[in-house]
């Protein structure tokens, strides 16, 4: 059986959806999963961080950092805030501009819903096939268990990235960029926990659930963020936020106190109370078991005022560029993204259009794009649908 359409959109996710709500008439979106918008769903807790009041070009990462530039700046944080008070939305601002739903992420899904109407969306189907004769594709499907073949002139890839298999992630993305000549940069993942050798995961293990605000800083990156211990390494805002930057064989610096001049701070309590043990002191500024981790690493057993100038240089030394070597990440499985995708190079930045293939359209989070934490993957997702719809409409 036939079906012919003018835009089949391949992914019912974030950008997905959105490039539906701006393509016009007669689009189709399928999805292999069974329910529309499933990581929208489960994003920040349940209430999907949905987008961050301070987005730029900056809070991305991307072989070419100025691809993103022109969607970002045509769909803006601010046109998704008119959107969800035209569907009266509540939203508030936990923290360094990061935006959340009142309610529940289920009230993003279903804005996004109403959005594309009357486009069509067409669940549990998946793709088998896909064919491009110079004008037009033609797409073989399996939906709920029957075969079909869809026409379309326009073929929008919004299949996302690698992370979390569980949920619908797949490699088809990847696999239709390949087919159709596009390039792929490395992948891998990101915002995702850090993991180290046995004998540092079994100290941590006595610190799980121990959160510190820290700095940390990689490869010329740094964070000032929450930095959480678990039983399987190093998690937290700013762990995730240093996983994009991070690579095999790379040490972490971690400032543990990036509000404080540790080392005149510790000259002061030497001199004030220079009798009481290093671990007493160091659990004034730090959570008492990791003063005590900490000590027990550094050999510190004694008084602080047994500490020499250098040795007390020394140990502000420590708490302010603790070296950190992980291993590994926990991989695909947790990561909330993935680093890396489809090379800009060969995409149009303003329509998100393939130049080797005209009507392929390649967004959101299988490009070659990816955002800090905090509502940026998102924002890009609304800002590469919007772009893309808006220039098939206008085709
Ligand atoms: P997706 O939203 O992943 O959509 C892709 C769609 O394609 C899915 O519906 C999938 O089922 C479908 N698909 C895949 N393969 C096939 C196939 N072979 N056939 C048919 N359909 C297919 N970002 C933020 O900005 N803020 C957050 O709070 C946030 N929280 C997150 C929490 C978690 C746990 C995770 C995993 C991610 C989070 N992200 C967050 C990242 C964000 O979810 C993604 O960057 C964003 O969803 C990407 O949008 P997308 O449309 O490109 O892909």
């Amino acid at each position: 059986t036939g079906h012919r359409v003018t835009t089949l959109i391949l992914g019912a996710g974030a950008a997905g959806l959105m490039c539906a709500a701006h393509a016009g008439p007669d689009t189709l979106v399928i999805d292999h999963a069974k329910a529309p918008g499933e990581k929208i769903r489960i994003s920040g807790g349940g209430r999907c961080n949905f987008t961050n009041l301070g987005t730029a070009p900056e809070n991305f990462l991307s072989e070419n950092p100025h691809f993103a530039k022109s969607a970002l700046s045509r769909y803006t944080q601010w046109d998704f805030l008119d959107l969800l008070a035209r569907h009266r939305i509540p939203w508030h601002e936990k923290t360094l501009g990061q935006l959340f739903c009142d309610r529940s992420a289920k009230d993003i899904i279903q804005m996004l819903l109403a959005e594309m109407q009357p486009a069509d969306l067409w669940l549990n189907s998946s793709v088998e096939d896909i064919r491009h004769d110079g004008t037009e594709f033609a797409i073989r499907l399996i939906r709920e268990g029957r075969p079909v073949t869809v026409i379309a002139r326009n073929l929008v890839v919004a299949t996302g990235g690698k992370s979390i298999p569980k949920m619908g992630a797949s490699a088809l993305g990847y696999q239709i960029a390949e087919q159709f000549g596009h390039r792929l940069t490395d992948t891998r993942p990101a915002l995702v926990p850090l993991t180290f050798n046995e004998e540092i995961k079994a100290g941590f293990a006595a610190l799980s659930g121990t959160a510190v605000d820290t700095r940390i800083t990689c490869n010329g990156a740094s964070f000032e963020e929450a930095m959480l211990f678990t039983h399987r390494g190093l998690s937290g805002p700013a762990i995730l936020q240093i996983s994009s930057y991070w690579r095999e064989g790379d040490r972490l610096s971690v400032h543990l106190r990036p509000d404080q001049d540790i080392f005149g701070w510790l000259r002061d309590r030497r001199m004030a109370e220079g009798g009481k043990a290093i671990g007493t002191h160091l659990a004034e500024i730090l959570p008492r078991k990791l003063a005590r981790h900490l000590a027990a690493e550094l050999g510190l057993s004694g008084n602080l005022a047994d500490l020499s100038d250098t040795a007390l240089r020394g140990l502000a030394d420590a708490l302010t560029a603790w070296e950190l070597t992980p291993t590994s990440s926990e991989g695909y499985r947790t990561a909330e993204v993935t680093l890396g995708g489809v090379a800009t190079d060969q995409v149009s930045s303003k329509a998100m259009e393939s130049q080797r293939v005209p009507g392929l359209y390649l967004i959101g989070e299988v490009m070659d794009v990816t955002g800090w934490l905090g509502g940026y993957n998102f924002q890009w997702a609304w800002a590469s649908g919007a772009a893309a719809g808006r220039a098939i409409a206008g085709r």
